[in-house]
């Protein structure tokens, strides 16, 4: 468990934050699953990764790779993806360091509801 503030920037502390969804509660907006996928990454939970991502465009395996550290992230926009949407697109921005060597990922996620529950399809 990580008591300190949480990885995916909203300065709250895990185990309230994305460690609740961790845990198996689903993020009631895209932005929030986007959060705690990226906050997923940070604390390794493959497991989360794949429950959350679009059975059509789900990965059968999961690699995370040992040599990327990330730093941080930041939304830069979104569309849709709240409580009474059923799609929507987050743009974000995640920096990250690669052997030591900083890099920036700058995406546009798409996310669709299914069954209530946000999942993660691919990069618009
Ligand atoms: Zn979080």
């Amino acid at each position: 468990m990580i008591a300190e503030k949480c990885p995916c920037g909203l300065g709250e502390p895990y185990d309230d934050c994305c460690g609740q969804y961790h845990r198996g509660a689903e993020p009631p907006s895209a932005e929030l699953l986007m959060r705690a996928r990226y906050a997923a990454y940070v604390v390794g939970d493959r497991a989360f990764l794949l429950r959350t991502w679009h059975e059509k465009t789900r990965p059968r395996a999961l690699t995370l790779e040992a040599n990327q550290a990330w730093q941080g992230l930041a939304i830069l926009d979104r569309q849709g993806g709240g409580i009474f949407d059923t799609e929507g697109v987050v743009e974000f921005r995640a920096r990250y360091t690669a052997d030591g060597r900083p890099g920036t990922m700058h995406d546009r996620s798409r996310f669709v509801k299914v069954d209530g529950a946000w999942r993660y399809v691919d990069e618009a």
